[in-house]
């Protein structure tokens, strides 16, 4: 797949849209990630709710074709939001082992 052009901004939305990557409906008035782009099939355009832009984002800055929840499912998780909290902690406390073993290092 080539992709040619890609656009991306948070928008309000004007109608319900599903998220492209969790399948959920949110109601209009959401903010959403609209994400167009443009390959040799065509034009698409996909909605991201806040939760799955965040876990892209942060977790899966490449993941164009993830689906956050096949990744719930696989780790027997309901939501994206428990996904996240997940992620968050898990980089979290290896955030914590490598600032202990930097420590030591120091004192070495
Ligand atoms: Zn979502």
């Amino acid at each position: 797949m080539t992709e040619l052009l890609k656009k991306f901004k948070v928008v309000t939305t004007r109608k319900p849209h599903f998220c492209g990557f969790c399948e959920r409906e949110f109601p209009k008035g959401s903010d959403m990630g609209s994400h167009v782009y443009v390959d040799s099939d065509g034009i698409h355009s996909i909605y991201t709710c806040e939760t799955c832009q965040e876990i892209i984002e942060k977790y899966y800055p490449d993941g164009d074709e993830i689906s956050i929840i096949k990744i719930c499912e696989q780790d027997g998780l309901k939501t994206p939001e428990e996904l996240l909290e997940k992620f968050d902690k898990a980089f979290e406390s290896e955030r914590i082992l490598l600032d202990e073993f930097q420590k030591k290092q120091e004192h070495e």
